[in-house]
């Protein structure tokens, strides 16, 4: 008998600061490769690993939306910013999980710089209790082989993105994507210098950095 396959959303998490065309592809390729239901970008209001964004939330947020307003399969998810406080992914999980409830899917989606670093992340086991992983990875990357994330990966990781679709959490998914060679910290540093961004991320986003004098300074 052939299994029903689940909802599934996908979370993809980052700075956003500002959004630009590497996270949008990777975005839509991952969601046509899981064969995703919608795809959401969920910017964070204090990443609790890294400095802290040089534009406020509202105009990351309102960038976001600008960015994704055309494309149907991706959504933007603006929870973290809502709540005051680090953005811990695991309290994200569990709002989302909570309001999504026990028979979707969900794939938390990282990068493999993050994944390899997962072991300074908030109560980082009880992730997979949540949501599959999804892990994109640059040509050449692997998974950790030893150390306490390739114990805890050690049985979870699958090959085919179908086993997503059959149960709710659990899972490891690492898919190879070329990525754009973009950076949002390469966009800032070009702002900066008076040298102009278009094409590195959507014309809407531009007018808006342009008009509100973003990254200036
Ligand atoms: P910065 O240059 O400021 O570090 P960034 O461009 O890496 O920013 P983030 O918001 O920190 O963007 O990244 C959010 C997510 O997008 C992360 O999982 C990161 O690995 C991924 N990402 C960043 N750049 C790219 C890219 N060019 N292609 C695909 N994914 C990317």
């Amino acid at each position: 008998m052939t299994q029903a396959l689940l909802k599934t959303i996908g979370i993809f998490g980052g700075t956003f600061d500002p959004v630009h065309i590497g996270h949008l592809r990777t975005a839509l390729e991952l969601r046509q490769l899981l064969e995703l239901d919608e795809m959401r970008l969920l910017p964070n209001a204090q990443p609790p690993h890294r400095d802290q964004p040089g534009v406020s939330a509202e105009h990351r947020l309102a960038m976001l939306h600008l960015a994704v307003e055309d494309e149907p399969g991706l959504a933007v998810d603006d929870r973290e910013l809502r709540r005051t406080g680090p953005s811990y992914t695991i309290d994200t999980l569990h709002e989302v999980r909570a309001e999504l409830g026990e028979q979707v899917s969900i794939c938390l989606c990282l990068g493999m710089d993050s994944l390899v670093a997962l072991a300074s992340w908030r109560h980082w086991q009880q992730l997979s209790e949540l949501a599959h992983i999804v892990v994109a990875a640059r040509p050449g990357w692997h998974l950790p082989v030893s150390g306490e994330v390739a114990d805890w990966l050690a049985d979870k990781v699958v090959t085919d993105p179908v086993a997503l679709k059959t149960r709710t959490a659990g899972r490891v998914f690492v898919e190879e994507l070329t990525l754009l060679p973009v950076s949002a910290s390469r966009i800032r540093e070009d702002l900066l210098a008076g040298r102009s961004v278009r094409y590195l991320t959507p014309e809407r986003v531009v007018h808006y950095i342009d008009s509100n004098k973003l990254y200036v300074e």
